[in-house]
């Protein structure tokens, strides 16, 4: 099997309102949509979500990234899912969602060439999971009232987020805990907000609140002030920001920086780069989260196929689509109240609506 045509698409979905986080705020989800054709006439989808405050690119990047790892694959076997990774990543050290977007395409294909579902091909048997569900930024009332509609929603998983002064972060703990009363889990999200000082006082006030983790406290190098924190934290610590390969995850195992990883194919670079993550994490048995950007269900759909295959993720972030107006995928998962359940169809199990794709303005 050889690809034979690779097209590339302008994928904007407007959100219903700005997603606002310590670093920045998102005013739309500005994506690349990748379909792989091979000779064989099977069809493989991928999607980049950049988020540019923390991966660097922006759509533009992406696109004109994409350019150039079209002409590496054209001609190429598309079920040489790892020559990809590594000719990628000697060829483009940035863009990880746009190289993730194109592997997430490949494993579309090889799904669809063994006649399995992904999760399936990966090992995984358990096609239902479960994802919190994220309240941004905003005021300790607003917030409450959006988390409480969340339980109302079927929710039992709640991410906070957090990171701007810590005396307003606690204020927010604390009417969201009053809200939704003390038995729905919730985890915070301080995207690199805090100081190491800010983050250990933060953190020693907000354990009354009962919180699972705390996502990414401190400055994403700051390995030494992350591993600062988790000695000090009540609450343990999970790296985001401060993770995007699996050297990375190795770095962080040796610096005892942190208790858990928040896996997300957009950082990683795609599958493969994600399970060889897992896989480090797992070694050191350290667990993880599967989490994401502003995808559409169609990178969510992979990112939850990868949870299905791998035992120690065992926590979903996979709300990238919760403020989307529009939902341009047939098929792939289906979310309700923060129960996901998996396509069964071979590959991703995903299409996008024909009359959506026909619109999008092509590379
Ligand atoms: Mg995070």
């Amino acid at each position: 099997m050889k690809i034979q045509k690779i097209d590339i698409f302008y994928f904007d979905i407007p959100l219903r309102e700005p997603f606002k986080i310590s670093i920045g705020t998102m005013a739309a989800a500005n994506n690349v949509l990748v379909r792989i054709l091979a000779d064989s006439g099977l069809i493989g989808l991928g999607e980049s979500c950049p988020f540019p405050p923390i991966t660097g690119e922006t759509q533009e990047t992406n696109i004109s990234a994409a350019r150039s790892l079209r002409g590496l694959l054209i001609g190429k076997d598309p079920l040489a899912i790892a020559n990809f990774i590594q000719e990628a990543g000697s060829f483009l050290s940035s863009n990880p969602s746009m190289v993730a977007a194109f592997d997430m395409a490949l494993y579309d294909i090889l799904g669809k060439a063994s006649s399995l579902p992904l999760y399936r091909l990966l090992g995984g048997e358990k096609s239902i999971l479960e994802t919190d569900i994220t309240a941004d930024l905003d005021t300790p009332k607003k917030m409450a009232a959006k988390a409480k509609g969340f339980i109302a929603a079927g929710y039992r998983t709640i991410k906070i987020k957090v990171g701007q002064d810590p005396d307003m972060d606690v204020a927010r703990l604390e009417a969201i805990r009053e809200a939704i009363g003390p038995n729905c889990a919730v985890s915070i999200d301080a995207n690199q907000g805090w100081t190491v000082p800010q983050a250990v006082s933060a953190l020693k006030r907000m354990d009354t609140f009962k919180i699972q983790f705390v996502e990414q406290p401190v400055a994403a190098w700051d390995t030494a002030g992350l591993r600062a924190v988790r000695q000090q934290s009540p609450i343990p610590v999970m790296a985001d920001e401060a993770l995007f390969s699996p050297h990375d995850a190795i770095k962080l195992i040796k610096e005892e920086a942190c208790d858990y990883f928040n896996i997300k194919l957009m950082k990683a670079g795609g599958i493969l780069n994600a399970l060889k993550i897992a896989h480090v994490g797992e070694s050191a048995n350290i667990r993880a989260m599967v989490g994401c950007m502003l995808e559409t269900r169609l990178a969510l759909t992979a990112a939850a196929h990868l949870m299905a295959a791998q035992k120690n993720i065992v926590f979903a972030d996979l709300d990238g689509n919760a403020t989307h107006t529009i939902d341009p995928v047939v098929g792939g998962i289906i979310t309700k109240g923060g129960v996901i359940t998996l396509p069964d169809e071979p590959g991703l199990g995903v299409d996008i609506d024909p009359v959506f794709l026909e619109k999008l303005r092509k590379v």
